[in-house]
């Protein structure tokens, strides 16, 4: 079996929890300690199971809940050394652990593969969650879909993918123009359609599920994306995330 939900989701919190029968992992501490506890609780997942966090990147969207975190959890936090660098002046885990992007580091069996990605940020990072034979993406934060990023997708059985934005939404919006050009370019954020071309080209006969992640409030909204998504193949299932509560939390 295999549990996975997104704790939150969005450019003021990001924090996705994925989990076998007896172990697990957090991908991001974007979320304050109490609201983690809160979310788990009610989706019904188990904190007593994690056994690590992992860092994408160093934004605060990311990291603003890791002190609390890692102090009141005693967990090992897994960083690459710039994200590291620019981190740690906001906190000191109990346990630092470094990989390179590429790397896959072993967590109670659960296997975490690394990969780099385009994001303004030092040296930002997504991964893929392998265990019980399954893999799980988690996918945000990218600029530009490289092959990295879609030899990675097209393994997975169910992935957290940005859905960051609507074009139009963005370019008539309210953002200084500095911000919209920063979102769409190479180093910012994947669009709703730009993240269903990634989907259409290269999911695997074996995907599942999608989840919607990090979708702006300002230049998107849940339906946009979701209807971005709708020539999506039948065998897949798409759902919403949110940065106001825990997702639906699916089992494999
Ligand atoms: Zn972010
Ligand atoms: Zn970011």
């Amino acid at each position: 079996m295999i549990e996975i939900c997104a704790l939150a989701s969005g450019s003021n919190g990001n924090c996705y929890y994925i989990g076998n029968e007896s172990d697990a992992v957090l991908i991001d501490a974007g979320i304050h300690f109490k609201c983690l506890i809160d979310r788990m609780k009610t989706a019904g997942v188990d904190i007593g199971k994690v056994r690590a966090v992992f860092i994408s990147h160093e934004h605060t969207d990311h990291v603003c809940g890791a002190y609390g975190i890692g102090k009141r959890l005693c967990l090992p936090f897994y960083f690459t050394r710039k994200t590291f660098n620019n981190t740690r002046g906001q906190f000191r885990p109990a346990e630092v652990r470094f990989f390179e992007p590429g790397d896959v580091c072993d967590v109670f069996g659960i296997q975490v593969h690394t990969f780099g990605k385009r994001h303004d940020a030092s040296d930002p990072c997504s991964f893929v969650v392998e265990t019980n034979g399954r893999k799980i993406g988690v996918m945000t934060d990218i600029g530009i879909v490289t092959e990295a990023v879609s030899d990675h997708f097209a393994q997975c059985d169910a992935v957290f993918l940005e859905s960051n934005y609507d074009e139009d939404m963005l370019w008539h919006g309210s953002y200084p123009y500095f911000l919209k050009q920063r979102v769409a370019s190479e180093v910012g954020h994947l669009s709703n359609n730009q993240s269903f071309e990634l989907a259409s080209q290269h999911a695997s006969p074996a995907l599942s599920h999608i989840f919607l992640s990090h979708i702006s409030a300002e230049n998107n909204t849940i339906e946009k994306a979701l209807a971005a998504f709708s020539q999506i193949a039948q065998n897949v299932t798409v759902l919403p995330t949110s940065r106001h509560e825990a997702s639906a939390v699916v089992r494999l």
